[in-house]
């Protein structure tokens, strides 16, 4: 016959595991009662306690706890509780990492897999997984935690409690979004709010709509970045006490997206909002004040700020807040009229956006690769279970899922195609992307100085592009520099290599033509150009012309660099001699050729 009380127990335990996810204070609770009452699960109640002071609370209160747990497991009835004393060692992790010595806990999490290959319970496993990941964010090695995160969801899933499976869920989002894998990172924050919601979860709402506030804005979707701020805003019910006072910064990006400085910069000026010694919340904070000091018309205010921040630059930075930094400072610059200034960094915000890009194709191609594995695993699973078959049915089926797993091995390699064809193209018109021109050609060098043949390089760049943008605004320009993109790819030859190289510059590689052909080919892309009537809604914009320079390999250079460079040249005296024109960059005194 069953006893009671130990099923009594039981049940109490299996509560603080289901709580210590979703109130973790209430678990916390359970476990002091039950290490208090000095049963036999005096144990499970002090590891309870432990767990919940080592992740959230005092490390001191957690560390002394865990102490008393050990010695409950090791003295245990039937001999040392092996289950027991393993938890105890993940706790001992968590301990080392709140404490700041990653390595460490890196290294105690290995050998605790290294000698435990006993199959984890479900919570056991989400348990591990997810503090595994948690030490590989620590460590700098995303790719690693985005992986662990995603063993922890399906751990989490097994596990059949809500805890798990939000912390789990909004654990993804946040992980996607530091990949900048927006797309993954929108969908996964938008279920956990809405689970975390129907649940009665605080801290999970919080979390996921902050996260909401920032995809939103990084996706261009600024109206729903402000809705998400307004749901924070009116349902204080919903989040853990006092919680908007400490996270000032995202409330202030959902004003600013809606334009209300005043509101943006109450938060922004709060003072002790944010802490000064943070590198993250500085770069987040100066990028945000830097806009509204922009939007205020204070340029050269933007400017001195972003320029302090940037002079104390840490390794923290996240390059989504550096990427914003440089783009605020591009627009202070050019606006007090410091176009070099204002050209690099524009540059710099251009290579850390195509960086970014690199970084969330990978993660979605990671989170595609895992939902694979997973899929396979659950087949491998079935196949297991289903036990009471006949050769020939172990023949056919096993044949069956040889194919299916090809299949998918196809799929995964054509999105992995695909999303590598994403990182190096251009979102805006589907040019390729400096990135890609920088790996394509150095090839191509090689190439033509194998055969002996001429390669010309081109440095395209619109004329007055920034009046035109002022004075039918930014949606015209970006309609131009489509229908100019569409143009190149028309009028130049198939061989021809045509790429976005920021703005409204563009780079063509011209291989086997000289420079009086590349001239020739360019004046009637030039004419074509000028000829192109565009209309944007009933306002007819008007023609539009473009400057270049031409270098040839390997008369002015053996280098994309050194190509590019002389280029610029030619672009430069283009501009100079009034614009609309095609210059060869020409040797001048005293230059070698
Ligand atoms: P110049 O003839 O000397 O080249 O003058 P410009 O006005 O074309 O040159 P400038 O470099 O001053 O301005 C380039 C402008 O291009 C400024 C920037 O706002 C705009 N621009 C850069 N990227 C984009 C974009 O993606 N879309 C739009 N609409 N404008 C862009
Ligand atoms: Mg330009
Ligand atoms: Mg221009």
């Amino acid at each position: 016959m069953a006893d009671p009380a130990a099923d009594d127990g039981a049940a109490t335990l299996a509560r603080a595991w289901e709580l210590s996810y979703l109130d973790p204070m209430a678990a916390r609770a359970i476990g002091l009662r039950l290490a208090e009452t000095g049963g036999a699960d005096a144990a499970e109640g002090w590891l309870h306690a432990a767990l919940v002071d080592l992740r959230l609370g005092p490390v001191e209160a957690g560390l002394q706890a865990l102490a008393r747990a050990r010695a409950g497991f090791a003295a245990s009835a039937g001999g040392p509780d092996r289950r027991g004393l393993a938890l105890c060692d993940e706790a001992q992790a968590i301990a080392l990492r709140r404490q700041g010595d990653y390595e460490a806990a890196a290294y105690l999490q290995a050998q605790i897999d290294a000698r435990d290959e006993v199959d984890r319970e479900p919570m056991h496993a989400f348990l591990a997984a997810n503090s595994r990941a948690i030490t590989a964010t620590l460590r700098g090695d995303p790719g690693s935690a985005l992986r662990l995160f995603y063993a922890a969801a399906d751990a989490a899933g097994r596990t059949g409690w809500l805890g798990p499976r939000l912390t789990a869920l909004c654990n993804l989002g946040d992980q996607h979004k530091a990949l900048s894998n927006w797309e993954d990172a929108r969908r996964l924050s938008e279920q956990a709010l809405a689970l975390a919601r129907a649940a009665g979860a605080p801290q999970v709402v919080l979390t996921a709509a902050l996260n909401l506030v920032v995809i939103h804005h990084a996706e261009g979707h600024d109206a729903q970045a402000r809705a998400t701020t307004e749901f924070l805003l009116t349902h204080p019910e919903l989040l853990p006490p006092d919680a908007l006072r400490h996270n000032p910064l995202q409330l202030a990006l959902g004003h600013l997206c809606a334009g209300e400085i005043d509101e943006a910069l109450g938060y922004l000026d709060g003072g002790a909002a944010v802490d000064p010694g943070d590198g993250d919340g500085m770069t987040f904070w100066a990028w945000l004040k830097a806009r509204c000091l922009l939007a205020r018309g204070d340029a050269a205010g933007a400017r001195a700020l972003g320029e302090r921040i940037l002079a104390q630059r840490r390794p923290s930075d996240q390059p989504n807040d550096m990427m914003a930094l440089y783009g605020a400072l591009a627009d202070a610059c050019e606006r007090s009229g410091d176009a070099a200034a204002a050209l690099g960094h524009l540059r710099r915000s251009q290579a850390l956006y195509e960086e970014l890009m690199g970084r969330g194709a990978r993660a979605r191609y990671i989170a595609l690769e895992v939902s694979h594995e997973l899929a396979q695993a659950k087949r491998e699973r079935d196949l297991a279970v289903d036990s009471h078959r006949t050769a020939e049915d172990d023949r056919r089926r096993l044949a069956e899922l040889n194919a299916a797993l090809q299949a998918q091995i196809a799929e995964t390699e054509m999105l992995h195609t695909r999303l590598r064809e994403q990182a190096l193209r251009d979102p805006l018109t589907g040019l390729h992307n400096r990135r890609y021109l920088f790996e394509i050609a150095p090839g191509l060098l090689e190439l033509a100085r194998r055969q002996s043949a001429a390669l010309c390089v081109v440095l395209v760049d619109l004329d007055h592009f920034k009046l035109l943008n002022d004075t039918y605004g930014h949606q015209a320009g970006d309609l131009v520099l489509q229908r100019f993109s569409a143009l190149l790819t028309q009028m130049l030859r198939r061989s021809d290599v045509v790429c976005r190289h920021g703005g409204e510059e563009f780079v063509a590689l011209m291989p086997d033509i000289d420079a009086e052909g590349a001239q020739a080919m360019l004046r009637r892309l030039l004419d074509a150009f000028q000829a192109q009537q565009a209309e944007l809604g009933r306002r007819r914009l008007p023609g539009c012309s473009f400057s270049a320079g031409i270098a040839v390999f390997p008369r002015h250079g053996a280098t994309l660099e050194q190509l590019l460079s002389r280029a610029d040249r030619g672009l430069y005296a283009a501009k100079h001699r009034g614009r609309a024109r095609i210059e060869v960059v020409q040797t001048g005194f005293g230059t070698l050729a």
